[in-house]
């Protein structure tokens, strides 16, 4: 057997177990070693019996009298039982689990896992776990769980597997020092090592995507129109900020040299990216080429269609909007992902904005016949600079630090349901456009979140009864009518499910109300708030939530994208936030934020690596 074997050539795993582990991302067997416990339970103490106290976790071993069932006066059933060693006895009580009473004998010594607390009058253990008789005395590992596959299955998998003996000594022994450690303050050793190889791994294969990217062969070598681009910039309705004029000039260096450009564009809502992809358009189209403008939905390829025609016809440069019904011709074509499938051709460059899904994408156009052409992709995505270098290792990357001058902080608020009231009384004398976002149900947009958007559209339409009212949500077909009506103030306040979350430009829309905000990431919310204030007015961002307060406060006073991020990583862990899985991309399951510290021994290693490959 092989480590990158499928689950099921280990025995007792069969589809149907494994269909289920694929809910927790376990495909291989080196994928259910990696499945790591997310907290540990001490049960190297046995509690005497005598010794039970009220509030306490405890392991307790000892012999069980008769488990009888039992009626509550509500109709339910619980289990009752004695447990006895030599210091004492003490009462057990389950609830609704009449199969104990038939699968355990009395006399049986058992090992009893679970919290002490008042049953009545009596203390009792309640509920307890019965811990299979291995892990009491020992530190158990307590894993990510999903329906039908429990930690202590997964427990006895992962020790069957490690007893097989297919791992190499370190792998072996970390992977133990992780699963089954003999001391708590001996497993983050041993979690930094796997994350160290993960890193490794993660790199390397960053690395070989560099590679065929640049062994695809001679791109569209493009000459740098000097001139033209200087005047486009002048011409520019506002200054450029420093890190604008710096990517132009990077990608400007990129499209000169005979490897087609794989640039990644990163800043933060609002940074003014498009514009500095319409530089990269404007050079393609004077170097005798077509441009793609990829946009993750209709409503922002129609925006996007709005403002490159805007920024681009003064030069003589025709923008298109290609959707499933329309074909139109143009130097510079806007449309969904669904652009790459059509047939057009002497495009020169891709630009793929708000895509996160661009490995995809990327991999689309390697198949490209006839010369790969130059791509930017474009991200809003919050993240500190050490960690897109690693996430998005195999692409370039260029960053807008800044807002351009004279943005106002968006002032922000959470809000309490006691104040619910007043919050829309004052909502109703701003007089100004409103973006209202329902809570996040699910990302999907499942009927049943749609039928609580409609729920709570009908609810406001009444608090609001005076002003017009619109609802969005992704099922609806008419989406790019209800946006231009909005943009038309023939909407004030849009009823929205978070598909506006991504770059919608309004900009007269001033506040940004938030229902449930506590469902969202620190990241999420920050782009939410980016949606208003676009015309250089005081906006508002207002936060309902009753949960989580600590977390949204930060919104209050932080107003830096990639700080935000990092504080929700503080306070969530990652993973919440930087599940590399929407990236289209191996995932890093195991090295967080706080690993990235080995990144230069981890490009060390790699380097020696390459240097000295071993036979
Ligand atoms: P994002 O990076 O979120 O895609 P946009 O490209 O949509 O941001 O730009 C946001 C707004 O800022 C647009 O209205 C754009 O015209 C404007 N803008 C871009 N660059 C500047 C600048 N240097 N100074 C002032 N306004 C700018
Ligand atoms: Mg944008």
């Amino acid at each position: 057997m092989k480590l990158s074997d499928n689950v099921t050539s280990l025995s007792g795993i069969g589809s149907v177990q494994a269909e289920r582990l694929v809910k927790l991302e376990i495909y291989t067997v080196f994928d259910l070693l990696h499945h790591l416990p997310f907290r540990y339970e001490d049960r190297r103490i046995i509690t005497p019996v005598s010794q039970i106290k009220a509030g306490f976790q405890i392991t307790i071993v000892g012999a069980i009298s008769e488990i009888t069932n039992e009626y509550t006066k509500s109709g339910k059933v619980i289990q009752k039982t004695e447990i006895a060693d030599e210091t004492g006895k003490s009462l057990v009580i389950w609830f609704n689990q009449r199969y104990l009473a038939r699968t355990i004998q009395a006399g049986t010594k058992i090992s009893l896992y679970g919290k002490a607390d008042w049953f009545g009058r009596k203390l009792a253990v309640i509920s307890p776990e019965i811990a299979d008789p291995e892990t009491a005395g020992t530190i158990v590992p307590i894993y990510p769980e999903t329906a039908g596959l429990t930690s202590k299955w997964l427990r006895k998998k992962i020790r069957e597997v490690l007893d097989l003996n297919l791992l190499d000594e370190s792998l072996g022994q970390n992977l133990r020092g992780v699963h089954f450690p003999n001391e708590l303050y001996e497993i983050e050793k041993y979690r930094r090592n796997l994350a160290f190889n993960e890193l490794l791994k993660f790199e390397t294969e960053n690395l070989k995507r560099r590679h065929d990217w640049q062994n695809r062969g001679v791109a569209k070598q493009f000459t740098n129109p000097k001139s033209q681009v200087t005047k486009f910039i002048s011409d520019l309705p506002f200054k450029l900020t420093k890190s604008q004029n710096l990517a132009i000039e990077e990608i400007l260096a990129d499209l000169e040299k005979p490897v087609a450009m794989n640039r990644l564009l990163e800043g933060d809502v609002g940074s003014g990216k498009t514009v500095v992809a319409a530089v990269a358009c404007l050079v393609a189209k004077l170097n005798g080429f077509k441009s793609l403008f990829m946009a993750p939905t209709q409503i922002l390829a129609l925006q996007h269609f709005e403002t490159l025609s805007k920024l681009l016809s003064p030069f003589k440069i025709s923008v298109g909007l290609v959707t499933s019904q329309t074909k139109s011709m143009g130097d510079v074509l806007v449309g969904t992902q669904a652009l790459l499938n059509s047939n057009i051709d002497n495009v020169g460059l891709v630009i793929i904005d708000e895509q996160h899904k661009f490995g995809v994408a990327q991999r689309a156009l390697l198949q490209h016949k006839g010369g790969t052409p130059h791509v930017l992709t474009m991200t809003a995505t919050p993240i500190p600079r050490t960690m897109a270098l690693v996430l998005y290792g195999d692409l370039d990357l260029s960053q807008l630090t800044e807002l351009p001058a004279g943005r106002k902080i968006i002032k922000t608020w959470v809000v309490s349901e006691e104040k619910r009231v007043s919050a829309i009384e004052w909502i109703k004398k701003q007089k100004t456009q409103v973006f209202w976002i329902c809570s996040l149900i699910d990302e999907s947009e499942s009927l049943k979140a749609i039928r609580a958007v409609n729920v709570e559209f009908e609810s406001l339409k009444k608090s609001f009864s005076n002003l017009n009212l619109g609802l969005l949500h992704g099922r609806m077909k008419n989406k790019d009518e209800i946006i231009n009506k909005f943009r038309d103030k023939k909407i004030d306040i849009l009823v929205s499910t978070p598909v506006v979350e991504v770059g919608i430009d309004i900009p007269e829309a001033s506040i940004m109300v938030i229902e449930d905000a506590h469902r969202f990431g620190l990241a999420a919310l920050h782009q939410l708030r980016g949606r208003v204030g676009r015309n250089g007015q005081q906006a508002y961002c207002l936060m309902f939530s009753t949960q989580d307060t600590e977390r949204l406060k930060a919104m209050e006073t932080t107003h830096i994208g990639s700080r935000l991020a990092e504080i929700d990583l503080a306070i969530r862990g990652a993973g919440n936030i930087y599940s590399t899985s929407q990236h289209g991309k191996s995932e890093l399951k195991i090295a967080t934020y706080k690993d990235f510290d080995m990144l230069p021994l981890v490009r060390r290693t790699l380097s020696n690596l390459t240097l000295n490959p071993s036979p």
